[in-house]
């Protein structure tokens, strides 16, 4: 869980990702009416969240749940904690939860929460307190069958374990109110690695399909957080080398490649990359356009923009993060040959095994982490190939590819559903 630093994104959040649905939408013909329906959000909650500081002042921070559409099953997404979150945000990544829980074909629709505050702030008693308060804010409106929360950028297991026992004492036993819960809390073995985990088996897929040597690509990764060191371990246990790695504080570069394993623990006594021995130091900008040949961003949106979209040297980019591009970065790199693996399809790995969570806890039947693991590699496999037949069959960008597998799933079950 840490803090991040504000972005550099000029264009609404929410409007990149009506966006990219308008570019699916045209290129199959959707129908207008529909179209409009599944763009727009079902339910927008605000909440004020009065906290006592353990100074004794008040303070009266502001919360958001956006539930954007349910047809195909309870809304489900995260919450994050951070200075910038607002309604549009939450809003777009609300939508972004449709789509992905479309297109790994789960029995889920779209929602995201947040609260805007800024953390490092708060201490642990606070934190927990800003949760509860939370928790209440947005009671009447989740629920196990109705809408599931999870963790995003700063909230973590810890979070959600407040989340679950307070909601479950206003509703009795509810394991299933929450995922990303930890493991001796009704939470999944392979939960905290699942989206890293997902953006390697999207990774591999692509460079399969677009003839890269997996293992000859020097790779650079922005953000080390939940899903950034994960998709880091996994990567050195068995593809490419990390040359570059980035966080709030600021990032390092090796042509020679990065030890992962020495660098978790270098992060574990000093809380940043920084300073990590045999490195050189770099800025996030430089991280960006550093010479790679793949691009993680696993951080925060609105990365990468029409202001540094043409010197971005990597030939594939895999969205770790949610909205790391904006469109107008799309299509300069489109211009330009670079590849994109979309991240309602790369980082849908989190949202995938938090399904297993959710069904593990209505069940009262814990899996083994073998199983999860098969069981995420399935979904992701089968997820890719199917994004990547609409991308060859429209001849789109994989963005497009992917947006057009959700859309074409939410559209037919809102058909089959009945609009009123
Ligand atoms: P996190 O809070 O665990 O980590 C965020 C990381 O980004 C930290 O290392 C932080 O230092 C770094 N960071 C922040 N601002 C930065 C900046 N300007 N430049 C470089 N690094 C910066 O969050 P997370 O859960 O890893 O989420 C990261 C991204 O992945 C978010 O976009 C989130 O929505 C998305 N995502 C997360 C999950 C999940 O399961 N956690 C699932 C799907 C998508």
């Amino acid at each position: 869980m840490v803090m991040a630093l504000s972005s550099p994104k000029t264009i609404s959040s929410f409007e990149i990702a009506l966006h990219n649905v308008d570019l699916a939408a045209k290129k199959i013909g959707l129908d207008a009416d529909i179209t409009t329906l599944i763009k727009n959000p079902d339910r927008e909650l605000k909440v004020e969240l009065p906290l006592v500081r353990d100074d004794g002042t008040l303070h009266v921070y502001t919360g958001f749940r956006v539930q954007h559409n349910n047809v195909r099953g309870p809304f489900k997404g995260g919450i994050r904690y951070h200075p910038e979150v607002d309604l549009d945000e939450v809003r777009a990544l609300a939508a972004l939860m449709t789509w992905k829980t479309a297109i790994v074909d789960l029995p889920f629709g779209g929602a995201k929460g947040g609260i805007t505050c800024d953390p490092r702030t708060l201490s642990e008693k606070e934190l927990e307190q800003l949760t509860r308060s939370f928790t209440k804010g947005i009671d009447p409106i989740i629920g196990p069958n109705t809408d599931i929360p999870a963790p995003d950028v700063n909230t973590n297991a810890q979070v959600m374990s407040w989340f679950l026992d307070e909601y479950s004492r206003r509703h009795g036993f509810s394991p299933a109110c929450v995922t990303g819960k930890p493991v001796d809390l009704f939470g999944s073995y392979g939960r905290e690695e699942a989206t890293g985990r997902g953006v390697v088996i999207t990774f591999r897929e692509a460079a399969r399909v677009l003839g890269i040597d997996l293992k000859a690509s020097r790779v650079a990764l922005q953000g080390f957080g939940n899903v950034g060191s994960n998709t880091a371990k996994i990567l050195a246990g068995g593809g490419g080398t990390i040359v570059a790695v980035s966080d709030m504080y600021g990032g390092i570069y090796s042509k020679k490649g990065i030890d992962i394993p020495a660098l978790v623990e270098h992060l574990r006594k000093t809380k940043g990359v920084k300073g990590f021995p045999g490195t050189e130091a770099l800025s996030n900008e430089e991280l960006l356009e550093c010479d790679c040949d793949v691009l993680i961003p696993a951080a925060l949106g609105g990365q990468i923009t029409k202001a540094n979209a043409a010197r971005v040297k990597a030939k594939l980019i895999v969205e770790g993060a949610n909205e790391p591009l904006t469109y107008e970065a799309d299509e300069i790199l489109e211009a330009k040959g670079t590849r994109v693996v979309p991240d309602i399809l790369a980082n849908a790995g989190g949202v995938t095994v938090s399904y297993f969570e959710w069904a593990q806890n209505l069940q009262q039947f814990r899996w083994e982490e073998d199983r999860v693991n098969a069981e995420l590699e399935k979904i992701m496999v089968r997820a890719f190939a199917q994004v990547w037949q609409k991308t060859q069959e429209h001849k789109v960008p994989m963005r497009v590819g992917a947006y057009i597998v959700a859309i074409e799933r939410v559209a037919r079950s809102t058909a089959l559903r009945g609009h009123y």
